[in-house]
C-alpha cells in the first residue's frame, strides 16, 4: 500500500467541496489483507514509540490529537491499540464528557485549554471542544446551560465557534503544537450491529448507556453538524482527516499513519550537548572509567 497517497486520500483537503457522502465508511483503500494491514500497524506503532523517545527529549514541540465520533465507531480503542507503544510519561489522554458545573461556567474552550499537551508531550482528547458545535448543535437547549448573556447568541453562534476555534488552533500551531484531528466515520448499520454486540456481551454492557440510541434517533442531524463542522474548520494548519470506521483494523492502521507520517515531518532529534557540557560528560566518562 502506498502510504503516503493513504493520509493525502483522507485529509481533507478542499473544505469548501467536501462532503460527507463521499466518503465511504467501509474504505481500506484498496487494501483487503487484513493481517498485512495488521502488521503494518504494528510498524507504525513501532515508529511512534521512536519518534515520542525524540518529541520527549527535545521536549520543544507538543503533538495534539482530537478524536471525534458518533458513539460505538471505536474512539477508544482507537487510542488504546494506536498508543500502546508509546512511555506512558510521554502522553496524556483526556475525555470530555457532559461538561460539569464548574465547567458550565466558563467559555467552551477552558476546559480544553487546561489539558492541552506540554512541550514534548502527546496530548489526546477524547472529544473536544468540537462537541460544542456538534451535540450542542443537535441539541440546542444545551446552550441555555451555558449561560452566554442573551443577546451573543444569535443564528451566527456556529460560524463563530468554528472561527474561534480556527483562531485557537492557529495559536497553539503557531507556538509549536502539532494538531491532527480524526473523525472516525462509521455507519448507522454498522453502529447498529455494534450496539447489538454491547447489549448481548455482558463483558460490554458498561459500554452502552440508554442516551446513545436518543443520539442514534438524530444521526441524521449529527452528520449535518459533522459536514458542517469539517467544511468550515479543516485548515493547513489543523487539518481533519475522515477515518472510515466500519473496518477497526484499517481505522486503526490509517490513524497510525498519519500520525507517524506527521510526526516525522517535524524532523525531530534527540538534543545535540553544546560542546562545553560534551566536554563535561567526556571528563566524568573517563573518571567511571578509570573507577
Ligand atoms: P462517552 O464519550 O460515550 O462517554 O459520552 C460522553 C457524552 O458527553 C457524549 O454523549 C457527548 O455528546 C457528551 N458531551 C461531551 N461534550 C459535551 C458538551 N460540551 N455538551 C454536552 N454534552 C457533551
Ligand atoms: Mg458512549
Amino acid at each position: 500500500m502506498k502510504n503516503k497517497q493513504i493520509v493525502a486520500y483522507h485529509r481533507v483537503n478542499r473544505p469548501g467541496r467536501f462532503r460527507l457522502k463521499d466518503c465511504h465508511s467501509d474504505d481500506t483503500f484498496g487494501g483487503s489483507d487484513r493481517a498485512e494491514i495488521e502488521g503494518q500497524l504494528e510498524k507504525n506503532v513501532e515508529a511512534l514509540s521512536r519518534l515520542q523517545e525524540k518529541l520527549y527529549a527535545q521536549s520543544e514541540w507538543s503533538v495534539l490529537l482530537i478524536f471525534q465520533a458518533m458513539d460505538a465507531a471505536g474512539k477508544d480503542s482507537t487510542i488504546k491499540h494506536v498508543l500502546t507503544g508509546i512511555n506512558p510519561q510521554g502522553c496524556q489522554v483526556f475525555s470530555f464528557k457532559v461538561p460539569s458545573v464548574e465547567e458550565l461556567a466558563h467559555d467552551y474552550l477552558w476546559r480544553c485549554g487546561r489539558c492541552l499537551p506540554e512541550r514534548g508531550k502527546i496530548g489526546i482528547f477524547n472529544r473536544s471542544y468540537y462537541e460544542d458545535v456538534l451535540v450542542v448543535r443537535v441539541h440546542p437547549e444545551y446552550l441555555d446551560r451555558q449561560r452566554i448573556p442573551e443577546g451573543l447568541v444569535t443564528p451566527q453562534i456556529w460560524k463563530q465557534r468554528f472561527e474561534d476555534v480556527n483562531a485557537f488552533e492557529k495559536h497553539l500551531t503557531r507556538n509549536g503544537t502539532l494538531i491532527l484531528k480524526f473523525f472516525l466515520h462509521v455507519s448507522y448499520e454498522e453502529q447498529r450491529e455494534r450496539f447489538l454486540k454491547r447489549l448481548s456481551q455482558d463483558s460490554k454492557n458498561w459500554k452502552f448507556s440508554l442516551g446513545d440510541v436518543s443520539e442514534r434517533a438524530l444521526w441524521n442531524k449529527y452528520m449535518v453538524a459533522y459536514e458542517d463542522m469539517i467544511r468550515h474548520t479543516s485548515t493547513p494548519h489543523a487539518p481533519w482527516y475522515v477515518i472510515p470506521a466500519d473496518h477497526k483494523w484499517y481505522m486503526r492502521f490509517a490513524v497510525s499513519r498519519v500520525i507517524v507520517e506527521a510526526m516525522d515531518g517535524l524532523g525531530l532529534t534527540f538534543p545535540k550537548m553544546p560542546p562545553p557540557q560534551r566536554r563535561g560528560l567526556d571528563e566524568v566518562r573517563r573518571l567511571l572509567e578509570a573507577e
